[in-house]
């Protein structure tokens, strides 16, 4: 017998609804790429979301059609999230770090219709339009006095100009696809990973919680984590949906940048890869700043060094919450959220409710939850991918339902999840798993590291043994020992690696993780 509550489907288009109607007046602020800082509000972002609609409607596209998107954080990039998944088309995010070879195959495996693109990409879109016939057209997400010169297509604000907004909006199956994202995949193609309305929106009210984002209406959020990765964290829909200002950083991400956004807007709450950390740590050090505003931060994406996630709590009294998740987790996994700031939240965390994990050893028996023993760590939930898409025929769960995260881990009896590493990265030693994680996190708090980086090289006897890369920080200089004499005591003796090796910059991935793929083709890892 059915339950006789309203029909509410959980479509997206809702978060901005009610954050127009309820927060209009709250400020959306862009450092945009035409360099000014732009204020606009969600009653204005609401409009234009909506007259974005009625042009891509014009145009001919509709329902389940792939409009992409190449741009940085902005406000007219949250209307065209908005714009296009409104309508039902689904919004497809390209990470304009990756190869052009391999967005090439991502715009043609998804066969994008339309793509909006930031005016500083026209040269990638030169060369990606003649080998993508799908896209009929480019709009840049710029006004007239910006248009690139020579562009092949409108600039946005005359493509959405003369518009009333007045158009067929949400209304949608709560199936319904609304965001296509590909993970960068270091083995085979690229793939992708497709959101639905309703994944999303149950991911919005997962990622809000106090012990996940802790969002609410008070704060002002900068969302570094870019919009063209994972989903951007969730917060295009959390942050509307609690109606707290929104603060976009556009192409800058340096320190200075940053750190000027913090202070001018208020700034309460903001996420981000540890590269970023990293970089805005560097600066505040080196012009002896600290923020004033700023409560707390969530690192994510990669390890973070505890001596990072130390320096914010401890020197600046800021709340770290070290979060953990994937792409094709919508991304959210599990979030560490500090009891006290005397302790550094090293563990990746608990799964807030809406996410269920569990781990298994080579064989698929589970593994005890006893802070000790690693295994393959395999999530479920409601905004877990099941297939990837167009690749319909290949399913991505176990038998009991589980998705495999391709990460290693242990769990405590608390219920403490700790990544160990990534599964083709951790080392086999004798029989033994070594996490690289683990040493590049006891390294890196070399005062004069700068970035660290192990991976395993073939061995005669052992089978695999770590080897450590590191990048000083500019200036500095050190010898292989002063290394080895460091990890001494902070990592189990067999752990410490054979050699070490010195690098003048430790290559970073189109995500901001370290490739370690590189590393292993220059550096002999096999
Ligand atoms: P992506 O889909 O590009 O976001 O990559 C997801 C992968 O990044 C995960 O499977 C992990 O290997 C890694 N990752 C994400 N967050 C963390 C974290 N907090 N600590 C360690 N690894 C992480």
């Amino acid at each position: 017998m059915p339950g006789l509550m309203q029909d509410w489907p959980l479509t997206l288009d809702r978060f901005l609804e009610h954050a127009q109607r309820w927060h209009g007046a709250r400020e959306v602020v862009t450092r945009s790429i035409e360099g000014p800082i732009v204020r606009s509000d969600y009653a204005t972002i609401h409009r234009r979301a909506r007259q974005l609609s009625q042009a891509l409607l014009e145009a001919g596209i509709g329902y389940e059609d792939r409009v992409a998107t190449l741009g940085f954080n902005t406000a007219r990039h949250l209307e065209a999230w908005y714009g296009i998944m409104g309508i039902g088309a689904v919004c497809h995010t390209l990470n304009p770090r990756l190869p052009a070879a391999q967005l090439e195959y991502i715009v043609n495996h998804a066969a994008d219709r339309l793509l909006l693109a930031d005016p500083c990409f026209a040269p990638l879109v030169a060369q990606l339009r003649p080998r993508c016939p799908s896209v009929e057209r480019v709009v840049y997400l710029t006004d007239a006095a910006h248009l690139p010169a020579g562009a092949d297509g409108p600039d946005y604000e005359d493509w959405i100009a003369g518009r009333s907004g007045e158009c067929r909006w949400g209304d949608l199956p709560e199936e319904t696809a609304a965001g296509l994202c590909y993970t960068s995949g270091t083995t085979g193609d690229p793939k992708g990973v497709l959101y639905s309305h309703r994944s999303n929106y149950l991911h919005t009210l997962t990622a809000m919680l106090p012990d996940a984002l802790n969002l609410s209406s008070s704060d002002s959020v900068l969302a570094i984590v870019p919009m063209f990765h994972a989903n951007a964290w969730g917060l295009a829909f959390a942050v509307p949906a609690v109606g707290a200002k929104f603060v976009l950083p556009g192409a800058r991400l340096d320190g200075a940048s940053i750190f000027e956004l913090m202070e001018t807007e208020g700034v309460t709450l903001s996420a981000g890869v540890p590269t970023v950390w990293q970089g805005l740590l560097q600066y505040l050090d080196k012009e002896k700043l600290r923020p004033t505003t700023l409560k707390r931060i969530v690192s994510g994406g990669a390890a973070c060094p505890e001596a990072l996630l130390r320096a914010y709590q401890e020197k600046f009294g800021i709340e770290v919450r070290h979060a953990w998740g994937m792409t094709e987790m919508s991304p959210l996994g599990t979030v560490n959220v500090p009891r006290d700031l005397t302790m550094p939240p090293v563990a990746q965390g608990r799964v807030p409710f809406g996410i269920d994990m569990a781990l298994a050893d080579d064989e698929g028996r589970s593994v005890p939850h006893d802070g000790r023993t690693f295994g393959h760590l395999k999530v479920r939930g409601c905004a877990v991918a099941r297939r990837y898409f167009r690749r319909e025929q290949e399913s991505l769960l176990d038998a009991d339902g589980y998705f495999d995260t391709g990460d290693v881990a242990t769990i405590d009896p608390g219920g403490m999840m700790q990544i160990t590493d990534r599964a083709k990265d951790v080392i086999k030693s004798g029989g033994e798993w070594i996490s690289s994680i683990e040493i590049e996190n006891a390294a890196v708090a070399h005062p004069k590291a700068a970035l660290a980086a192990v991976i395993g090289v073939p061995h005669v006897k052992w089978g695999e043994r770590p080897l450590l890369i590191v990048q000083l920080k500019p200036g500095e200089s050190a010898t292989a020992q002063d290394f080895l004499d460091f990890l001494a005591g902070r990592i189990a003796r067999w752990w410490i690696p054979d050699a070490v090796q010195f690098v003048e910059a430790i290559p970073l991935g189109a995500t901001g993780k370290i490739d370690k793929k590189q590393l292993r083709a220059a550096l002999g890892g096999g």
